[in-house]
């Protein structure tokens, strides 16, 4: 199996599975519980708690465990609003944020707010100016991505919070793909509200976190219920998945140089060793070190993934292409149809290796021409 799709999902390891084994088999209590099962539950969430907040160099009450990073977006973006009611009733975001995002603020219209999707350029990068312009007087939020999960395009948020700082405008960061990736802490980027997601850096699936800076008051929660997460996010704690998310990114955070490096590595080796392909093309910047596009144009991506997976090696055109319908992203970028339509994503994460990626290089080669439909 070549698995080349890191920026879908990732497997977790041994240690990360012990971890969560240990929860789901033995420190099962509910944190909620009076006796020493359920303190030791507590315990753990609590020490996992802490693991989070130091790779973001927050603090530990900041933190706010969620169901999935879609959570954590939906969550910050209603919260924002509700703080800032007065303020006005426009959000300002990209048109190339993941769903989690672009839905959310789609539904908002419905519900009478506005808003304004600034767009990328050719390239896929968004500068700062480009998002603070588009901010007026009764902007109640800004939400832009760090790291564009089709492209790989990092966004300057870092500068979009400074040229917020003096204004009541809160901001969102959905982090789910620069987490680990790209160095930054929860002060380096001055973001409001980050969002994060533990299957995109070896933990389970179906755990995230969302961090609520200091200029986030009287936090709206999404949920209502008991009294979890400070009473902003009710529900009986996931324990053995939050467990799973701290263990995960204590794994990272120890190789973290390392592994970036090899990322890194990774990316400009499949560069190298693609380029060699004839008329395939390379889309967006690629800046994060796991994420590389690229199209063969005129070639269906869909068919692409297909022909590949008969060979075991896993990319994605799921980002790219839903449905038969060009993706948001690459149609936001002004990319001609068959160029859009022939993206495929190939991500990376530790465990790849270059034979993953010679055997990609091989397979592309081998099926351009004489398997793959034309458009
Ligand atoms: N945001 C980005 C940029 C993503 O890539 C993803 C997952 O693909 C999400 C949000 C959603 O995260 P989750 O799958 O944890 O809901």
């Amino acid at each position: 199996m070549h698995y080349l799709d890191y920026a879908a999902t990732t497997p977790v390891s041994l240690e990360v599975a012990k971890a969560m084994m240990a929860v789901l088999t033995e420190d099962f209590g509910n944190p909620s519980a009076q006796y020493s099962l359920g303190r030791k539950a507590k315990d753990l969430t609590d020490r996992s708690r802490g693991v989070i907040a130091k790779a973001l160099g927050a603090k530990p009450e900041q933190i706010f465990f969620t169901s999935c990073g879609t959570e954590g977006d939906n969550w910050a973006i209603r919260a924002a609003l509700h703080q800032n009611r007065r303020v006005g009733k426009h959000i300002v975001t990209t048109a190339v944020e993941h769903g989690a995002v672009l839905q959310c603020v789609k539904q908002l219209e419905q519900e009478g707010y506005t808003a304004t999707y600034v767009k990328p350029d050719r390239e896929g990068r968004i500068p700062a100016e480009a998002v603070l312009e588009a901010v007026r007087e009764d902007t109640a939020v800004v939400s832009v991505m760090l790291v564009n999960n089709e492209t790989g395009a990092v966004f300057p948020v870092a500068e979009i919070a400074a040229g917020l700082k003096n204004s009541p405008t809160l901001l969102h960061t959905d982090a789910v793909q620069g987490f680990l990736k790209i160095p930054f802490t929860a002060k380096s980027l001055g973001a409001d509200y980050i969002t994060l997601s533990a299957h995109k850096i070896g933990g389970p699936k179906g755990i995230g976190a969302l961090y609520v800076g200091g200029r986030a008051k009287n936090t709206l929660p999404l949920l209502f219920g008991g009294g979890q997460e400070s009473g902003l996010r009710p529900g009986t704690e996931a324990t053995a998945q939050i467990a799973g998310f701290a263990r995960a990114a204590e794994l990272r955070l120890e190789r973290q140089e390392e592994i970036t490096a090899h990322l890194a590595a990774c990316r400009d080796y499949a560069r190298e060793k693609l380029s060699a392909i004839p008329d395939l093309c390379f889309v967006g910047p690629a800046d994060a070190p796991h994420i590389l596009s690229v199209s063969l144009p005129g070639y269906p991506s869909q068919n692409i993934v297909g022909e590949l997976d008969g060979k075991g090696i896993y990319i994605s055109a799921g980002s790219a292409c839903h449905r038969g319908k060009a993706s948001h992203v690459l149609t936001a970028m002004g990319l001609d149809k068959r160029t859009a339509a022939g993206t495929v994503r190939v991500s990376f994460g530790p465990e790849t290796e270059f034979a993953d990626i010679d055997a990609l290089a091989k397979a592309l080669l081998e099926h351009k021409s004489t398997r793959f439909p034309m458009l």
